[in-house]
Formats: C-alpha cells, sequence, structure tokens
C-alpha cells in the first residue's frame, strides 16, 4: 500500500489512474483545478475511504507543498492540454506545464517520492520517420506556430526530470502518452474520437480535417493506465523515458467510416480545412506512430485494444451518459 499523490486526477487520464491505484487498495490524494478536469470524472469513487480531493491550482507554491507530504509517489498529471487549447493560449501553456513541475521535483528531491512525468507525444513535434523512438531527435515547427509551445514545454519538463535523476538520484521516470482514448473524454479540447462518435450520435455530419490523410494510434484509458503504474512501480524503469501508446496506425478518414459504420451508416462526412477550425498558423502533425519496443521490454505489455472494440466502449459510453 502506497500513498500517492495524482495531480490532474480530476481528468480524463486522471482519473482513470485515480481509480486504478484505488481498486489496487492505495491511498490516493488528487489535486486539480477542474479547469479540463471535471468532478464527475470521479463520480464512481466520490466518498472513497482511501480518496482525498483538493482542490486547487499546481500553480500555487503551498498547495503543492501541502499536497505532497505524506506522500510515497507523485504521479504528475497536470497540465494543459488538447491541441485546441494549447493553440489559443501558449502563454497558459507554458506557466501550467513548466514552472510547477520544477516544485513538484524539488519537493520531491526533499520528500524522496517516486515521480511519474506525465508527458506526450507531442514532444517529437513533426519528425518525418514512420514510427518514433524515445531517442529520435525532436523535429518543432518555428515559434510564430503556437501549436509547438505545448510540446516544447513537456520537453522541457522531461529535461528538468531527468537533470534531477542525474543529480539528485530522484527516481522519475517519463511517459509519453500517444493519442489516449476511452470513456469521459470528451470533444471540447478538440480531441478527435470523442468529436466523432458526438457528432455522428448528434446526425452528423462528422468532421474530418483537410484531406483526412493524417494517421493517428489510439490507446484505450485503462491500458494505459496499467502501463503507467507498472513503469512507476518498475526498478528498470527509473531515470528513463517511455513511449505509451497503441501501435496501430489509421487515417483520420478510415476512423470516420469506422465511427460511421458503427453509429449509424447515413451519416456524413464533411471535410473541414485547417484554417476555418485553427486559424491561420496551425499546423498539423501527419503521422504519429510510437515504437513500443522499450516499453514491451520492460513491464512485458503495452496498450493492444484493437480499435473495433475501443471504439464500441466509448460510442457505448456516450450513449449511456
Ligand atoms: N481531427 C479531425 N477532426 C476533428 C478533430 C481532429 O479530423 O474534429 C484530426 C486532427 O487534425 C488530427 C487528428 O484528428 O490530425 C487527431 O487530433 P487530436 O486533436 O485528437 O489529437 P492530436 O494527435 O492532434 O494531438
Amino acid at each position: 500500500m502506497a500513498r500517492c499523490l495524482v495531480t490532474g486526477g480530476a481528468g480524463f487520464i486522471g482519473s482513470h489512474l485515480t481509480q486504478k491505484l484505488l481498486a489496487d487498495g492505495h491511498h490516493v490524494k488528487v489535486l486539480d483545478n477542474l479547469s479540463t478536469g471535471r468532478s464527475d470524472n470521479l463520480r464512481d469513487v466520490a466518498g472513497h475511504e482511501r480518496l482525498k480531493i483538493m482542490q486547487g491550482s499546481i500553480t500555487d507554491p503551498v498547495l503543492l507543498a501541502e499536497a505532497t507530504q505524506g506522500t510515497d509517489v507523485i504521479y504528475h498529471l497536470a497540465a494543459a492540454v488538447g491541441v485546441k487549447l494549447v493553440a489559443e493560449d501558449p502563454v497558459r501553456t507554458i506557466e501550467t506545464n513548466i514552472y510547477p513541475t520544477d516544485s513538484l521535483l524539488r519537493l520531491a528531491i526533499q520528500g524522496g517520492q517516486r515521480f511519474y512525468l506525465a508527458s506526450t507525444s507531442e514532444v517529437y513535434g513533426k519528425n518525418a520517420k514512420s514510427d518514433w523512438c524515445e531517442e529520435d531527435d525532436l523535429q518543432f515547427g518555428p515559434t510564430s506556430r503556437p501549436r509547438w509551445a505545448y510540446g516544447c514545454s513537456k520537453a522541457i519538463d522531461e529535461f528538468l526530470a531527468l537533470a534531477y535523476h542525474q543529480k539528485y538520484n530522484l527516481p522519475i521516470v517519463i511517459g509519453r502518452f500517444f493519442n489516449v482514448v476511452g470513456p469521459r473524454q470528451v470533444g471540447n479540447y478538440g480531441m478527435v474520437i470523442p468529436r466523432f462518435v458526438e457528432q455522428a450520435l448528434a446526425g452528423g455530419p462528422v468532421t474530418v480535417y483537410d484531406d483526412g490523410s493524417q494517421v493517428r494510434c489510439f490507446a484505450h484509458v485503462r491500458e494505459v493506465v496499467d502501463c503507467v503504474v507498472s513503469l512507476t512501480e518498475s526498478d528498470d524503469a527509473r531515470g528513463r523515458i517511455f513511449n505509451i501508446g497503441s501501435d496501430q496506425p489509421i487515417s483520420m478518414r478510415q476512423l470516420a467510416e469506422e465511427v460511421i459504420k458503427r453509429v449509424d451508416p447515413a451519416v456524413k462526412i464533411q471535410h473541414v480545412p485547417y484554417q476555418e477550425v485553427y486559424g491561420d498558423n496551425f499546423e498539423d502533425v501527419n503521422r504519429r506512430v510510437p515504437d513500443v519496443t522499450r516499453l514491451r521490454e520492460t513491464i512485458g505489455t503495452s496498450p493492444s485494444m484493437p480499435l473495433g472494440d475501443l471504439l464500441d466502449d466509448i460510442i457505448a459510453a456516450k450513449r449511456s451518459a
């Protein structure tokens, strides 16, 4: 039994992680400002005797110190997320993603906690390789394009975590999430699967940006949080970076067709230019596929749920919401 802090614990991934940790018998403190997270996400565990929810911001240093007190493990998931939100407010992205991570890492050096840092596939930028390995180059676009503020801010977090590991032997592990999806994810922040499902359930059209040839791999959140916990508990993972995601690619056009086939074959697809959604200065990532060899070699598994099962689960959850 461990005493865990989950920052961003009311968020989509954070709430699934909180549920898993409670189910595994741990004590969990959640720190969340309920901006993109929602208290409703924790509804299934509300009132749990081993759960404490602290509402507040990770940008408040006093609260951070209080939240870390008496804990053994820190899962740091709180961040400004969602390509749309990030493109609209790069200053907030940088403030939320960098300074609080540094403060938390410093607190962990004093408190001796194990530290899981949630990072993102956005750190690879638009690397043209077909599969991305943890040691690949990061290739961001110009600073005049705000999208890259997110990946850059998380890359700085990674540098900080690795530096504190090297300097103070802080037991950190970094996980780069690749398009995590599942029940409770909402479409408001631009994420494609909840958007497609919500649009299809409302009768359409399903909005495919550009020509729909962009490629992504989608991983079920329950498989992802299992990987997060296994990595954090593994001594072999210490001081290292891991891709966490599915390695089964699909284009956005095909994805739209798969959603429509399941919800209502009469729904139409509408192609929308990026400019209409994100304004000028937006750049998309054409292909994003992780190499998950390191993850498999270290914890013996990686997210593998077939896309069809994943979509069925999400559609069922949205229908019953
Ligand atoms: N996308 C789309 N229609 C939408 C929302 C997103 O075609 O309504 C595309 C988006 O341009 C990107 C892909 O779906 O190529 C995944 O977008 P998301 O924001 O979910 O994640 P990203 O991988 O871009 O972080």
